[in-house]
């Protein structure tokens, strides 16, 4: 455990780079901050001392004024140490919170694109800002804190046995019982309650999102709130674990250390009712320093459990920035995407796949097995086949979403694997089925695909990809901002202006992924012009969902279970009877069978 907590704050150090000078200074200030606070309650001491001692003649107790300035000083310097303190750790703090977010992003940039289908950008975000923000309240204040209580706990000590020793053990007594009360709650296997406990709210925070989201499928079809039974169990587990915490665990330790923080001196009095009578036999002086000690005593015996229950608490925040480290390093842990050293250049706009082979991280059987293909400069090739067979893996595997376990992908003769990663997306334009579009006007969101492209070819590109009437219904035309004045668009339309963002790009090959059905007919007759656009001497690697759409193509690859079930051209394939001439029968069955339904 200590060990884990000592890596935890080695960890963050790394993190602070040349401000971690700052966070040590600022927790050695803060150890000083609460000695210099000490130094006043010392002064009311002196203080009283100097009273009894001339009681009744007040005015001859001359030191009173001077340490009366004495603690005022030093009240006011415990405060302006402190602040520097918190001065120095906030400026490590935010520095380490910073490079967490900065390491996190440099290191999430160079991971494959296929990890950001597994892992959502906006949970990435959310996990980053959340963790980062998280080592920020340890390295701000609660380290600080708990050197700070540290120092103020060992003067307490120190000072207790300096006037009394006797009284000092008795007051050591309610700290000692009282730190046993909050381990019996905290420590120990309560720990692990501690984890489950901050877990099942986690869930129940998690269920109630969903439950929020789901509202409107609980409206439409008429249910109730224990239609949302995993709501209802995460809130009812909350709940058990909260009353059994709270009521089993915490009663009897909470009662204890709260009768023996507040009444500390229901140990001192015992004790001074010991030894008052010796004090008042040994002469007035004797007795006079006793009844000050026992002043002393009684405001101090306090403080002591308080430091302690500080020192614990503060503690609960080397947990949480265990906790955030770990998460931040899940991020730091994402593959990376090797880069090589001597990239080569592609020698023409060709696609092969050699014998490749991909499985997913965790699943059970590839989802290619010695796939081979060859798509030549400037041909079409239609990827088909049963859902599950393979095309989306097959096509992402070009752009380098995964790297393949065995075989190679190979563009213009190049492994991927051997280019410039800027050379590959460079040469290759996507469109996949749910392109998103960002919150910025269209103008932007086209010109994404060539920063460098001047308006009228932006223009240019929307009208190829026959964008026209999209912007001639928006307010402001290609300046639109998409999102803004409740201007969205349709699923169709989105995918006209990824169309026109690829045909911008204009990059030799186009690997798509034609979409499944379009609502309105007339959107799809504007897709398939602005395809036309695309693909026109382009080498395209076309996933195709409606095989009307495949038999002009060069080469069909029909992928079956992760394996090629067989290749050719359309009539070849046709002639064969194999898979593919029983799916195109299906297709034609399927096509006459609307047109029947139509004409009667
Ligand atoms: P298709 O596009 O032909 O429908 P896919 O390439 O999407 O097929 O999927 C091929 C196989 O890989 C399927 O068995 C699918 O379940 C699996 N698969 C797809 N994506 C992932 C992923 N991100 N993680 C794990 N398995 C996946
Ligand atoms: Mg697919």
């Amino acid at each position: 455990m200590a060990q884990k907590k000592q890596s935890t704050v080695s960890a963050l150090l790394e993190f602070a780079g040349e401000r971690r000078g700052l966070l040590v200074a600022g927790c050695i200030l803060s150890a000083a901050a609460m000695v210099i606070t000490m130094v006043p309650y010392v002064c009311i001491w002196l203080v009283v001392r100097d009273l009894i001692a001339v009681a009744p003649n007040w005015s001859q107790a001359t030191g009173a004024v001077k340490y009366g300035w004495l603690a005022f000083i030093f009240s006011v310097l415990g405060i302006v140490v402190y602040f520097g303190a918190l001065m120095c750790t906030h400026l490590a703090a935010f520095r380490t919170a910073t490079n967490i977010r900065k390491r996190c992003m440099a290191h999430l940039a160079k991971a494959p694109l296929g990890y950001f289908d597994t892992h959502a950008s906006g949970l990435l975000r959310r996990r980053i800002d959340g963790a980062a923000a998280q080592t920020e309240t340890l390295l701000a204040h609660n380290l600080a804190d708990i050197t700070g209580t540290v120092a103020m706990f060992v003067t307490l000590l120190v000072l207790l046995f300096v006037f009394d020793w006797r009284m000092g053990a008795s007051c050591l007594l309610a700290a000692v019982v009282s730190f046993g009360a909050l381990f019996a709650m905290m420590g120990g296997k309560n720990a692990n309650l501690m984890a489950e406990y901050y877990d099942a709210l986690d869930v129940a925070s998690k269920a109630g999102t969903e439950y929020v989201r789901g509202i409107p499928v609980v409206k439409v079809f008429q249910q109730t709130v224990y239609s949302f039974r995993a709501f209802k169990a995460a809130i009812d587990a909350y709940s058990e674990k909260a009353s059994y915490y709270q009521g089993t665990v915490c009663k009897t330790p909470q009662s204890v250390n709260l009768t023996v923080t507040e009444g500390a001196f229901i140990f001192l009095v015992p004790v001074v009712l010991l030894i008052a009578p010796g004090a008042y036999a040994a002469g007035d002086a004797a007795f006079s320093t006793f009844v000050t000690n026992f002043a002393f005593y009684a405001i101090f015996s306090a403080v002591l459990s308080t430091a302690l229950a500080k020192i614990m608490f503060a503690a609960g925040g080397l947990t949480q920035a265990g906790d955030a480290l770990k998460r931040i390093n899940e991020v730091l842990d994402a593959p990376v995407l090797p880069v090589t050293d001597r990239p080569q250049a592609p020698q023409d706009a060709s696609v092969s796949f050699e014998n490749v082979t991909f499985t997913y991280e965790g699943a059970e059987l590839p989802a290619l097995d010695g796939v081979s293909f060859t798509v030549a400069q400037g041909q079409t090739v239609a990827l088909v086949g049963p859902s599950g067979g393979g095309k989306t893996t097959a096509a992402s595997l070009i752009p380098r979403f995964w790297d393949v376990d065995e075989g190679a992908v190979r563009v213009g003769g190049v492994d991927v694997r051997d280019m410039d990663p800027h050379v590959l997306m460079d040469r290759v334009a996507f469109v996949f089925q749910n392109t998103r579009l960002f919150s910025t006007s269209i103008l932007e969101n086209v010109r994404a695909a060539r920063p460098e492209a001047a308006r009228e070819q932006v223009l240019e590109a929307l009208a190829a990809a026959q964008c026209d009437d999209i912007l001639a219904k928006l307010p402001q035309g290609v300046d639109t901002v998409i999102g803004s004045q409740g201007t969205y668009l349709s699923g169709g339309e989105q995918q006209r202006v990824a169309l026109a963002r690829a045909i911008l790009k204009d990059a030799p090959i186009v690997v798509l992924d034609e979409a499944t059905a379009f609502a309105d007919p007339e959107n799809e007759a504007l897709i398939q012009k602005a395809f036309a656009h695309l693909l026109a001497g382009r080498t395209v690697v076309m996933i195709a969902h409606r095989l009307s759409t495949v038999v002009d193509a060069d080469k069909i690859v029909v992928l079956d279970q992760g394996h090629v079930a067989e290749q050719g051209a359309h009539a070849e394939l046709v002639a064969a009877g194999g898979l593919y001439a029983r799916m195109w029968a299906d297709y034609q069955t399927a096509a006459q069978w609307k047109i029947q339904k139509e004409v009667a």
